[in-house]
């Protein structure tokens, strides 16, 4: 049975999300249609998400392959919708996101695009992706180091079924969301001097950054996805 009270609460979050997200954009001479969001569904029900699709999200981003496949399977690509793969992605489960997600956020090595590339060859499709910058040096994040994106994309260039559309960075967590302009500005800067290398294919046009807490500072430092869960849906269980 549909829960209309919790269906009126995400479409107001989600209109107010858009609100704010042309608000940030303006502040800085942006076009608000520049960024899209990306609704992060970990934990959420078909029912939610549904809910989001009825108030005009698109794009879902699941950090999960058996969270999200049912949920693939139950709203499919009806209305135009779109998934997104957003979390740490294993290497042997590669075959069975590549083709089902429009985009993954999350490549974080040489080892793993060369997978995507291979699986991406083998079921006769180019596979969009985001190179994920562990902007932040953290030890235990994972992704590229700046150093490494750089020297990684001649590499990358050359994989036919793996197509490079940007970066995807997380911050690491500061208490006030101005906290996290710094590492989104490093982001933005990173991404312009790499458009500068000689590439055939790999274009950086797509900064994924910003969640919940800080997604008007990065889109004022330039972010073309923010993915956002729990302004939209609420708190998560387990924070
Ligand atoms: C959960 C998650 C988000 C959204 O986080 P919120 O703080 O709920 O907005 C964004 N990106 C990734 C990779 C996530 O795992």
């Amino acid at each position: 049975m549909a829960d209309t009270r919790g269906a009126e609460t995400i479409a107001r979050n989600i209109s107010i999300l858009y609100g704010n997200i042309r608000k940030a954009a303006e502040r800085v001479g942006r076009e608000p249609t520049a960024v899209r969001l990306i609704a992060a569904t970990k934990f959420v029900s078909v029912d939610r998400i549904r809910q989001a699709i009825e108030a005009g999200v698109r794009i879902f981003g699941e950090n999960r392959l058996q969270e999200a496949l049912p949920k693939i399977e139950a709203l499919g690509s009806s209305a135009g919708v779109r998934w997104h793969f957003i979390g740490k992605l294993q290497r042997r489960k590669v075959k069975t996101v590549v083709g089902r997600f429009e985009m993954i956020h999350s490549v974080d090595s040489v080892e793993l695009a060369t997978e995507v590339d291979r699986r991406a060859a083998e079921a006769g499709v180019c596979q969009a992706v985001l190179l994920e910058v562990n902007i932040g040096g953290e030890q235990t994040k994972a992704g590229f180091t700046p150093e490494g994106v750089a020297e990684a994309l001649p590499t990358l260039d050359a994989m036919a079924h793996l197509a490079v559309k940007g970066l995807m960075v997380m911050p690491p967590p500061t208490p006030e969301p101005e906290g996290a302009r710094p590492y989104f500005s490093r982001a933005r800067a990173l991404a312009t001097s790499l458009a500068r290398m000689n590439l055939r294919r790999i274009r950086f046009g797509e900064l994924s950054m910003g969640m919940s807490h800080d997604y008007e500072i990065a889109v004022e430092e330039g972010a073309t996805m923010v993915r956002v869960g729990s302004a939209i849906f609420g708190e998560r269980p387990n924070g």
